[in-house]
């Protein structure tokens, strides 16, 4: 059997560390916003080059609290992609904006900046890139755009923890980036947890006092806030996995280039890297037309596998009323032949080799 991601095995090599720091915090009794929150948003920070880092809940809080602190509100638009979770989009709703989905560039299946560009009217006040599957957006025209039309960037960076683009980390571009830490993520905790990062001073005061009831002040309220800390258990996790992200992303990029080494001659798309920046793999996403038989000799071999997205948001039961009259031929396309196939940085070569001799079996039998 092979899993989609195997956490397994990347436990067992941090497995003392961790046991250590979380039996340390259980003896102090520091559990919320205690030494390790503290630490690892100083470490992710200084990581990913960027002033600020504020731990969060969870990675759709840290884009709802980020379009908050942003001044996004009631009515304005926000540009993004529909071919992406859906937690992007709630964000935008949660706090009464407008998502404005535009189509995909059907070779990375990040957001088109041509599409944006088409897209913005006099209600736009932000971009919100994805910078999906680890591969980041084209952020040299987006920046472009928002520095032109005076629109906020907000990077949604839940897949791309580490993958860079112009010598900048993802997330850490725009006016405020979003993290996620869900375990499968290419950064993952134990359990839920997410990170906001800013250059902004006030947009970073804005955040804590959220994040935290609306208080900066133990038991003073300024404003109608959350209860959205990052766990201090998870930090703990999280700080012993920072150390190793990179090697982490290197494993996910050895893996996703033998795949494609292995399939060059198959008759399906493997992914595309435009070369703009590190692509760090979250996820390895092919197009075919024989999606589902692949899929299906995949699982007979209990191998791994998965549609990410089999609906786009735009035609998610939720949206479609909304999104009636919009059509996005590159994102309908992709979301009907796309599928993912196991990464994680602990896939053995000869794995690789066992799934590929699978696919080549059904595609040239
Ligand atoms: C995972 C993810 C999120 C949400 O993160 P959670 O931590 O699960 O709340 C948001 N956007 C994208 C693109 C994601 O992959």
């Amino acid at each position: 059997m092979i899993p989609m991601v195997n956490l397994k095995a990347q436990y067992v090599e941090i497995k003392d560390e961790v046991e250590r720091g979380l039996a340390e915090t259980i003896e102090n009794c520091a559990f919320i916003l205690g030494p390790n929150v503290q630490a690892f948003e100083k470490e992710a920070a200084s990581y990913l080059g960027v002033k600020h880092a504020i731990g969060v809940a969870s990675g759709t809080d840290a884009l709802h609290l980020a379009l908050i602190a942003e001044g996004i509100g009631a009515g304005d638009e926000v540009i993004t992609s529909a071919f992406t979770f859906i937690a992007t989009a709630e964000a935008i709703k949660y706090v009464g904006a407008i998502p404005v989905f535009v189509d995909i560039d059907p070779r990375t299946f990040n957001i088109s900046p041509e599409a944006i560009e088409s897209a913005i009217t006099s209600k736009t006040k932000a971009i919100m890139p994805v910078h999906l599957f680890g591969q980041p957006a084209d952020m040299t025209e987006i920046l472009q755009l928002c520095e032109q039309y005076q629109l906020k960037l907000i990077e949604d960076a839940c897949q791309s923890f580490g993958a860079s683009i112009n010598g900048k980390q993802t997330g850490a571009i725009g006016h405020a980036g979003g993290y996620s830490f869900f375990p499968s993520k290419n950064l993952g905790a134990f359990g839920d947890g997410g990170l906001v990062v800013t250059n902004s001073d006030e947009t970073a005061a804005k955040i804590k006092q959220l994040r935290n009831h609306g208080s900066n002040v133990r038991y003073y309220h300024d404003v109608i806030g959350y209860n959205s800390r990052l766990d201090e258990m998870q930090a703990v996790i999280l700080r012993a996995k920072l150390k190793r992200i990179d090697q982490y992303n290197q494993g996910r990029r050895h893996v996703a280039h033998l795949y494609s080494e292995l399939m060059a001659d198959l008759p399906l798309i493997t992914p595309y890297e435009d070369g703009l920046g590190v692509h760090v793999y979250h996820q390895y996403t092919l197009l075919s037309d024989r999606r589902d038989a692949i899929m299906q000799a995949l699982q007979d071999h209990q191998i791994g596998c998965a549609v990410y997205y089999p609906v786009p948001l735009h035609q998610q039961n939720v949206f479609k009323e909304e999104c009636a009259d919009i059509s996005l031929p590159v994102t309908e396309h992709v979301s009907t032949t796309c599928f993912s196939l196991p990464i994680c940085p602990f896939l053995s070569d000869e794995d690789i080799h066992k799934i590929v001799d699978i696919i080549r079996g059904v595609l040239k039998p």
